[in-house]
């Protein structure tokens, strides 16, 4: 798909984020310029990790960016090793260095989030990032939209598609006014150097300790030069949403107060950690409003427990940038059209997403016993084969036209 350069409709991209710089990328591959407008003063990424599963890396390889995640992504062996909170007993793991590949085509990585966002960066065409742009306003007219930003400039657009967030101010304008909700639940996240990691944190290995009210994950990143950890607990009355927001090691460990001393050894070695809440938004029927849109947690942001939000905004990339190319006639038909091939996928992942939190924490009982009998019986590498299978242009070009 290619699009001639008298075609060419002004799309506007709102957010720098993964997402925003994955539609400029699918979208610059099928001929059509876009310009990006980031509010940040360049772009960049929470020091924090990610994990990359067989339906982002399908589509990285495309993307022609494999190169570039190789040099610092960690290939997994070990994937999902779910393991109990106060002796790490393990209750099941993947095996992902024999079966991930064959199965799906593609390995599961781990990775810093600025070393993803610079992968996908590589493949955005030069010259399509505005830096320093805050968008304020977006008025939408029946076939185009005006962006109102907060140096007072004023840029109007033929597409308009948020991949700003979850505060998008764009989804404000497509839908409505809507705060996202507070969960309850807060993260703590935090990096280790590999130098003073315990050696069980350094395998190439998923791992979720699982216990009452909490969880904890972590991996290596960065080349395995450090290890990312991420552990969710209950908030207590300071709801603050900011990546930003630092806690304190001791505030850390006393979440996990009595939990397998290796973990806590694990948490000891951890530099001042981020805290932040996690916020909940129910999936929305629609996204898209004549020619605005949006993309990834502006659309549908989800709990990260099955690790899948950066992942799906980069499937809506490539989902967006071909149905538009294939419909450059009637561009809010098109939007429509991405829009009704994403939204069942995307609303299922945040339902399963959301079920994970009451799974992960059960409090010992009979419960969490039949929870750990049935992890014991499955092998999550091909319970998701829903979602590690899924080629999203495939999707794009099998949904009837
Ligand atoms: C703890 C945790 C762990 C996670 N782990 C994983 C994982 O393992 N795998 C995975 O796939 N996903 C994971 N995710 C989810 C993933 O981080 C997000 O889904 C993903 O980053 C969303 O990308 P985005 O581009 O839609 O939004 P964002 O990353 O939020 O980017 C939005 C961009 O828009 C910009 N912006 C905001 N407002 C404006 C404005 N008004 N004007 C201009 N620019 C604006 C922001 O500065 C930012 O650059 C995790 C999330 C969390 C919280």
């Amino acid at each position: 798909m290619s699009v001639s350069s008298a075609h060419q409709p002004r799309i506007a991209v709102v957010g720098g984020g993964i997402g925003g710089l994955a539609a400029a990328a699918f979208l610059g591959r099928v001929g059509l310029r876009t310009t990006v407008f980031e509010q940040a003063p360049e772009l960049g990424e929470v020091g924090a990790g990610l994990v990359a599963s067989p339906n982002l890396v399908r589509l990285l390889r495309r993307l022609g960016a494999m190169g570039r995640l190789l040099e610092r992504a960690v290939p997994l062996d070990v994937g999902w090793e779910f393991r109990r909170w106060e002796d790490g007993r393990v209750l099941s793991a993947e095996n992902l260095s024999e079966s991930c590949e064959r199965r799906y085509g593609e390995r599961t990585y781990t990775t810093h989030r600025a070393d993803l966002l610079s992968v996908v960066q590589s493949a955005v065409p030069d010259g399509s990032v505005r830096l320093g742009m805050r968008c304020l306003r977006v008025e939408i007219g029946d076939d185009r939209a005006v962006l109102t930003f907060a140096d007072g400039s004023r840029v109007a657009a033929d597409v308009v598609i948020g991949a700003d967030g979850v505060h998008s101010s764009v989804r404000s304008a497509v839908i409505g006014r809507s705060p996202a909700a507070f969960s309850g639940l807060c993260a703590f996240r935090a990096l280790v150097p590999a130098e003073r990691a315990p050696a069980f944190a350094l395998r190439r290995a998923q791992t979720l300790w699982i216990g009452p009210d909490h969880h904890l994950v972590h991996y290596p990143i960065s080349a395995g030069k450090s290890v990312n950890l991420v552990a969710f607990a209950p908030a207590g009355p300071e709801a603050i949403e900011s990546w930003s927001a630092t806690a304190t090691t001791a505030d850390f460990l006393a979440e996990f107060e009595g939990w397998d001393p290796r973990l806590r050894e694990l948490i000891r070695a951890s530099g001042t950690p981020g805290r932040w809440a996690l916020l909940d938004r129910p999936p929305l029927e629609r996204w898209s409003r004549g020619p605005v849109t949006l993309l990834g947690d502006a659309a549908h942001p989800m709990f990260p427990f099955f690790a899948q939000g950066a992942a799906q905004s980069v499937e809506d990339a490539a989902v967006l940038a071909r149905c538009l190319a294939a419909d450059l006639a009637d561009p809010s038909r098109a939007l429509r059209r991405y829009e009704s091939i994403r939204g069942e996928r995307t609303a299922r992942i945040q339902a399963v997403s959301h079920q994970r939190a009451h799974i992960n924490h059960l409090a010992d009982g009979p419960e969490q016993q039949a929870r750990d009998a049935s992890l014991r019986g499955s092998d999550p590498l091909v319970a998701n084969g829903w979602i590690y299978g899924y080629d999203a242009e495939l999707a794009e070009s099998e949904a009837s036209r």
